[in-house]
């Protein structure tokens, strides 16, 4: 190779695809090739990932070869059917098909008129959700996200913006209040995490104690809010969390709407995990006061089964986004002035944009709705299953949820908070599973989350044996 060619030959990209096609396949057909969880030698890490420095090219197929080595041997292995995490999914192959053709077209969807095609693949599905989710079907509007974490940033400041008419101008320093919001103690961080970065600050957090099953407690909340009130602070906003992230329970969601309503407050529902179960017609009344909220995060990188980050945050407040991140600016495209359509960069955290949408569209063009029900009705099974299974084998459950959430551990767990880790660390070894440790009230016990669609019978007998080798051994 004289001058690197940046475009290959033809006949070298094929090459190239082939080679990538084996590889991959091998791995998504046989995640049980590899250890569910790797060791986590930093050194020996770095060493492989610096093992080149740029100075010379190398042919692409030795170059794609150290990567999935590394993958391989250096990943937690999601797709394995032996993870039993934290809701990062077993990827389905569409999703795949799906990052494979945006990276080839790679569309700008910053501005509408750049990539019209897939910004009205995401509106469309947006409002197709918001609909399932019962939203007010002329008021639905929203937008993808990197993730709930972005999602819930957005819903913060759609709040804020939604309270405050000026505060596009003036900022928080321009409030005469001090504005705060309400929130379970098992809500995700990132609730917390979006407090700190848009610079209301941790202080103006009020994580509300849960009950025995750890859900919020609508008459704590409530009681918070007149304190605050008393005190002169300017309530602004109430989370609730539809499927936890510690324990996958839901927040009393009718109750907190209900309390939303009474105090003039915002209505946030975090469904990053549990809004999928919408999709099951047997279970979606879990969910019943999603449709009173004014906007829901929902990660269909979760039960969804996509690829990571794919995210919504969808409101039924139409004209919010704009005013919360609307901007003129000189240089963006204008060729879509004159059409109704709103430029996501105007509409959105982000400025440049992935087609984050097209996971989600072709997932749902190839397995339909129908398709979805299936399988997470699947897993909403395997989750009563694995109970039935420890409680067999002198396990006890710390949580109830419909959700395939499984928090326990055994009665000494109780006495001493490093059994839990020790057992963890014992099947993380084995290799043939990946759980983790949660602390379920007073309890540090154990977590599995059925978040594999390929998870069967067979994987859980041979999780509830390894942890009991692992009890034995300790
Ligand atoms: C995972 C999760 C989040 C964060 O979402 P990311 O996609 O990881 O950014 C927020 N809320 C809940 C309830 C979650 O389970």
């Amino acid at each position: 190779m004289n001058r690197m060619d940046f475009n290959f030959k033809d006949h070298e990209r094929e090459q190239a695809w082939a080679y990538l096609h084996d590889q991959l396949e091998h791995y998504y057909q046989d995640p049980k090739s590899v250890h569910a969880a790797p060791s986590l030698d930093l050194g020996k890490i770095q060493g492989y990932v610096g093992k080149y420095i740029f100075e010379d090219p190398v042919p692409v197929q030795e170059a794609l070869d150290h990567v999935i080595r590394g993958m391989r041997q250096y990943t937690v292995h999601t797709p394995h059917p032996g993870y039993y995490g934290l809701y990062n999914p077993r990827p389905v192959f569409p999703g795949i098909l799906a990052d494979t053709i945006t990276a080839t077209f790679n569309p700008q969807l910053a501005a509408w008129s750049h990539a019209p095609f897939a910004n009205e693949v995401e509106n469309y599905l947006v409002h197709q959700f918001g609909l399932k989710f019962g939203l007010p079907p002329g008021k639905i509007d929203g937008v993808f996200t990197s993730g709930g974490a972005e999602a819930n940033l957005t819903a913060l400041l759609t709040a804020i913006n939604h309270k405050y008419a000026g505060y596009g101008d003036t900022g928080l320093l321009g409030l005469e209040k001090q504005p705060v919001l309400y929130c379970s103690e098992e809500s995700h961080h990132s609730v917390a995490k979006a407090a700190k970065n848009m610079g209301l600050g941790l202080r103006n957090v009020r994580p509300i104690p849960t009950n025995d099953n750890f859900e919020m407690q609508p008459g704590v909340l409530e009681a918070t809010i007149e304190k605050d009130l008393a005190q002169g602070l300017d309530p602004f906003l109430v989370v609730a969390t539809a499927g936890t992230t510690g324990t996958g329970v839901m927040d009393p969601l009718e109750g907190m709407a209900a309390l939303a309503k009474k105090y003039g407050l915002w209505f946030h529902v975090d469904a990053a995990y549990g809004g999928a179960i919408i999709l099951v017609e047997k279970y979606k009344h879990v969910l019943n006061g999603i449709e009173l909220a004014d906007s829901i995060t929902f990660d269909a990188h979760k039960w969804m089964s996509n690829p990571m980050s794919t995210s919504l945050y969808i409101t039924a407040h139409p004209g919010i986004l704009s005013k919360t991140f609307g901007m003129a600016t000189d240089y963006m495209p204008k060729e879509g002035a004159h059409m109704e359509n709103l430029d996501p960069y105007s509409h959105s955290i982000q400025w440049s944009r992935r087609f984050i949408g097209l996971r989600l569209y072709l997932s749902l063009l190839v397995f339909g709705w129908k398709g979805y029900a299936e399988v997470i009705t699947h897993q909403v099974r395997m989750g009563k299953r694995l109970k039935e299974l420890l409680l067999e084998n002198d396990w006890n459950i710390y949580n109830q949820t419909d959700l395939p959430v499984i928090c326990f551990g055994k009665a000494e767990f109780k006495q001493d908070d490093r059994l839990a880790l020790n057992v963890c660390s014992k099947v993380l070894a084995s290799g043939k599973a990946w759980i983790s440790v949660y602390r379920a009230g007073a309890v540090n016990g154990l977590r599995a989350c059925i978040t594999n669609y390929d998870t069967q019978n067979e994987d859980l007998e041979e999780l509830v044996e390894v942890l009991n080798l692992s009890v034995n051994d300790l």
